[in-house]
């Protein structure tokens, strides 16, 4: 199945059931970090104007950068309710331990967002507020195993709004974390009002996370809030919808909402 395309120019998306999303080189400006050191190759497959996804790109009018927003190896794939990976048991190729992030020494992440999240742990730490990795990559057995536990424990409904189903999770991209701040050593809502909480919040943007699941709208992803919950999709994509103020991925790509699966 090709992955699919979406065009973004100007502010408005236009999807083709296509390759590639492509969004605006009028993006606003970079996120802050620009040292270079992590800056990803945005789409891994078939970039159509990788030029516009360079300083600069913002005085080019009409000119687009594509994303990849299918394939389970894209650093821009979204995974929903409705999108699973294809395939459904996808493990991705370049798992990397999380070694000198705490909690990481037993998790792993794919390389590029393995080593931002270690910077944005390291700086965290820096400032005072440390967060620890609850767990970061599953595979689809682990989440198969999660998903079970939780449907005993709670029924279908309230699992399908906190666990995602084996082969729909983010987290078997290996690019999703959840953390918790070291303080209160818990998974919780609370997190998000914590110290470590405010600063992943107001920083993951220029390590190109973002919060997948944010407060007030499960009616788009399908999960309730989880502050907890970081999503790599590169610094590009990350300062973007910081500027733009656009909170999920199926907003910003203008795709489907996913409230529950089909
Ligand atoms: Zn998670």
């Amino acid at each position: 199945m090709p992955p699919a395309l979406a065009l973004r120019q100007r502010g408005r998306v236009s999807v083709a059931l296509l390759w590639f999303v492509v969004l605006p080189g009028c993006a606003p400006a970079a996120p802050a970090d620009d040292s270079g050191t992590i800056l990803p190759p945005e789409p891994l497959v078939g970039e159509v104007s990788a030029a516009a996804s360079a300083e600069g790109a913002s005085q080019v009018p009409g000119v687009s950068v594509a994303y990849d927003i299918t394939s389970a190896s894209s650093l821009t794939v979204v995974v929903t309710k409705l999108r699973p990976l294809e395939p459904v048991s996808y493990i991705p190729a370049d798992l990397l331990t999380l070694r000198g992030v705490p909690g990481g020494d037993s998790q792993r992440m794919r390389a590029q967002a393995a080593t931002a999240m270690a910077r944005m742990s390291r700086d965290a730490t820096a400032a005072g507020v440390p967060f620890r990795i609850s767990t970061a990559y599953r595979s689809f057995g682990l989440q198969q195993y999660l998903h079970t536990r939780e449907v005993r424990r709670l029924g279908t409904a309230e699992a399908d709004r906190r666990v995602a189903r084996p082969g729909h999770s983010e987290h078997q991209t290996g690019l999703a974390a959840d953390i918790y701040d070291v303080p209160t050593n818990e998974l919780s809502q609370s997190f998000g009002e914590s110290a470590a909480g405010t600063w992943v919040r107001d920083n993951a943007y220029a390590y190109g996370f973002i919060v997948s699941y944010p407060d007030g709208v499960e009616a788009v992803t399908g999960y309730f809030y989880e502050p907890w919950h970081v999503r790599y999709v590169g610094e590009k994509v990350a300062g973007d919808m910081r500027n733009t103020g656009i909170e999920t991925l199926q907003e910003y790509f203008d795709i489907e909402a996913s409230p529950g699966y089909e």
